[in-house]
């Protein structure tokens, strides 16, 4: 059996004897996977330094097997454990919110560059800045995109006015975007959002993360596409996410 080598970030991890667990990482190379770390789990003891920490950037070697989709992680380097996720709450959850966004999207051995790309930039981002809203909005954003749910924010999904231009618009996530109000009399269901935030959200798709420090967004104007967001998240996957406890909006 050859030994594969990637780059990972672990984003869960479940017992699976008294010295193992199963690791889910997002890799590199070969998308999600799943692997057996023997001898790898957390102790008290002198053994702790080989447990695999969640949210940690590391090199991954393991072993694929043919007839299952449970691999056997046979050696970890730590590249990154992002420390300043540890020391603060809030970073720590808006991580593992990314993370959770990650492990529900993908499907296991579908690799994304782009994806990989953004989830690393992401978490060193949350790990540096003092408030992560923007970065998690803008992963957000992306994710949708490069996965192809990508909401139509510019335009009525049905009449294709623009959005500045009509009042009373209602986000609809069955339709995958904004209706105006003349459309709206056909469709009953959706939330009411504003132009402007409307028109801020289309632009986060497209926003390089190099320059993502320079954006400043007024609180009111990140909650609504939050809002949104959940609102279509939670209609995409038909169910909420754990994250969405710790971290209000
Ligand atoms: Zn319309």
């Amino acid at each position: 059996m050859p030994v594969l080598k990637t780059e990972a970030i672990a984003l869960g991890r479940t017992d699976y004897s008294d010295s193992s667990q199963i690791i889910t990482f997002y890799t590199h190379g070969y998308g999600k996977i799943r692997a057996l770390a023997k001898g790898f789990k957390r102790s008290s003891g002198k053994h702790s330094s080989r447990a695999i920490d969640l949210l940690s950037y590391y090199q991954i070697f393991f072993m694929r097997k043919e007839h299952t989709s449970l691999h056997t992680l046979t050696e970890a380097v730590l590249l990154n454990n992002y420390p300043a996720l540890r020391s603060d709450l809030d970073r720590y959850y808006r991580a593992s919110y990314i993370a959770e966004l990650i492990n529900e999207f993908t499907m296991e051995n579908d690799p994304s560059e782009q994806l990989f790309d953004i989830l690393t930039d992401t978490l060193a981002g949350i790990s540096m800045d003092q408030d992560g809203t923007v970065r998690s909005l803008v992963f957000e954003i992306k994710l949708l995109k490069i996965l192809g749910y990508l909401p139509e924010w510019g335009r009525c999904v049905q009449c294709k006015s623009r959005i500045q231009q009509t009042t009373g618009a209602r986000f609809s996530a069955k339709e995958g975007g904004v209706l105006c109000k003349k459309c709206q009399t056909k469709f009953t269901h959706g939330i009411p959002v504003t132009p402007g935030a409307m028109l801020i959200a289309g632009r986060l798709a497209e926003v390089n993360f190099q320059r993502l420090d320079r954006v400043r967004l007024q609180p009111s104007i990140c909650v609504e596409i939050e809002k949104m967001l959940r609102y279509y998240i939670a209609s995409l996957l038909n169910k909420e996410l754990n994250s969405w406890k710790y971290i209000k909006v």
